[in-house]
């Protein structure tokens, strides 16, 4: 994992940025690749599978996938119950467009980043095939079958301002989004305890660290292992 230094965080819904459309991506510089680190870090820290710059307030077309993604089911059952499961590498997908999708759809269930904790069923092409480029700026195909079109089109649709809410019925998206709601006020209520609590802990420190998000989350990579992955 790199450097925790970020600047940015994951932005939850009903946040105006994930309803932006993103722009592409011109420049393939050392901003770009600082970005991608970055979202790499904060995808992992939420131990999610996924993340579009749109999640944290960039309007690029700029997604991270963990190769985890593309793997059987039987392949990612093994990695999610071993000890220390390798995720595989962070692939970025930049400028992505899709090629080819399959008509049949399947419904599985879903997670986002933006909407912790908040599981819904989407139905999705079982297929497809997008071209991209690299972080260097080079041509890329990639293939995505079942969870891995899933993973794919969940992250596309962040980059044109769309969320996974939106594929629902009326009563279904109310009822996410009054999960999401719920869901959101128990974790702001547990954040400011510990903020409480380590506030206490911090006054003697002369300099004052970033917000203790970050450190919240520690330790807790083991005990969340084997949840549906978020994206
Ligand atoms: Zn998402």
């Amino acid at each position: 994992m790199t450097s925790p230094q970020t600047k940015r965080k994951i932005l939850t819904y009903p946040n105006p940025y994930l309803r932006e459309e993103a722009q592409a991506v011109e420049r393939f510089d050392e901003n770009l690749k600082a970005l991608f680190e970055e979202m790499c870090f904060l995808m992992h820290e939420s131990e999610g599978v996924g993340l579009a710059a749109t999640q944290v307030g960039e309007s690029l077309q700029l997604l991270v996938l963990s190769s985890y993604v593309f793997l059987s089911e039987e392949e990612r059952k093994q990695v999610t119950e071993s000890e220390d499961g390798d995720m595989g590498e962070d692939l970025a997908i930049i400028n992505p467009k899709v090629l080819e999708q399959s008509e049949d759809e399947l419904i599985d269930f879903e997670g986002c980043l933006s909407f912790p904790d908040v599981y819904i069923k989407v139905k999705r092409p079982s297929w497809v095939v997008i071209t991209a480029q690299d972080i260097e700026g080079n041509p890329i195909e990639l293939r995505g079958e079942g969870f891995g079109a899933r993973a794919i089109l969940h992250e596309m649709d962040h980059l044109n301002g769309k969320v996974m809410t939106d594929h629902l019925s009326f009563l279904a998206k109310q009822k996410a989004l009054k999960d999401h709601q719920r869901i959101q006020k128990r974790l702001a209520k547990k954040r400011a305890e510990e903020n409480g609590s380590s506030a206490q802990n911090q006054t003697s420190k002369v300099n004052k660290t970033k917000s203790s998000h970050a450190k919240s989350k520690k330790g807790s990579s083991k005990a969340k292992k084997g949840q549906k992955k978020k994206r």
